[in-house]
């Protein structure tokens, strides 16, 4: 199966789209992680993409296109992939459609996660970030059990460098020029979620949508 998440940046879409690949062996492909890394190893794409992400624009979509081409076409993805964080706008969405035809595959569902501006505005600010496996904790709804330490892997927790007030505003207004008009092009497929509740019922409606059986 291949499912796309859409949602504001903060509306927990990362999250529930990797736990959603988790539960259907198949891989989780989030762009933003991808990009994270290129700049991490300062690679020709991280040096060039890093201005881009820290002032909360968009990487330009022929350099995000073509990573993501790469990507799901590797030999992992025969079964399917869940995809986070692509497509942004609607250059990327028929990029996709394009690379799907040529693999002679689909996108089968998108799921949209509904949370008001607000609610996304503060689990941003209050996001830390596990610096080796990624875990995301909310300094005031789901603190680390250890002051600056993953739960999971114990690694040191840190603050996105786009998680500032300043990006978040920029980030959200990118979302609602570009990103969410995203529901009507997949409108076929779209499966709509309440992302404003707590992110283990959110996963159970989403598998019961999808008709995952037990999460
Ligand atoms: P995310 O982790 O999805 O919030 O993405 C973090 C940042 O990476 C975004 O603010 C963009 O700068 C960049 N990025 C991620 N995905 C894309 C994409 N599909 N197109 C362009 N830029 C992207």
């Amino acid at each position: 199966m291949i499912v796309i998440f859409l949602g504001a940046p903060g509306s927990g879409k990362g999250t529930q789209a990797e736990q959603l690949a988790k539960h259907l062996n198949v891989p989780f492909i989030s762009t933003g992680n991808m990009l994270r890394e290129q700049v991490s190893q300062s690679s020709v794409l991280g040096l060039k993409a890093k201005s881009f992400m820290e002032e909360g624009g968009l990487v330009p979509d022929r350099d995000v296109i073509s990573m993501i081409k790469e990507r799901v076409t590797q030999k992992d993805c025969i079964r399917g992939f869940v995809l986070d964080g692509f497509p942004r706008n609607s250059i990327q969405s028929k990029a996709l459609d394009k690379a799907m035809i040529e693999i002679n595959r689909e996108v089968n569902k998108v799921v949209y996660l509904e949370v008001p501006k607000e609610v996304v505005i503060e689990r941003i600010s209050f996001r830390r970030v596990c610096r080796r496996c990624k875990a995301n904790f909310h300094l005031k709804y789901a603190p680390p059990r250890l002051e600056n330490k993953c739960d999971a892997c114990g690694s040191e927790l840190y603050q996105r460098t786009d998680d500032t007030t300043e990006t978040i505003t920029k980030r959200y207004a990118i979302y609602l020029e570009q990103t969410q008009s995203l529901k009507d092009y997949y409108q076929d497929r779209l499966i709509a979620i309440d992302g404003n509740r707590r992110k283990e019922e959110i996963g159970q409606s989403i598998s019961e949508k999808l008709k995952v059986t037990a999460r």
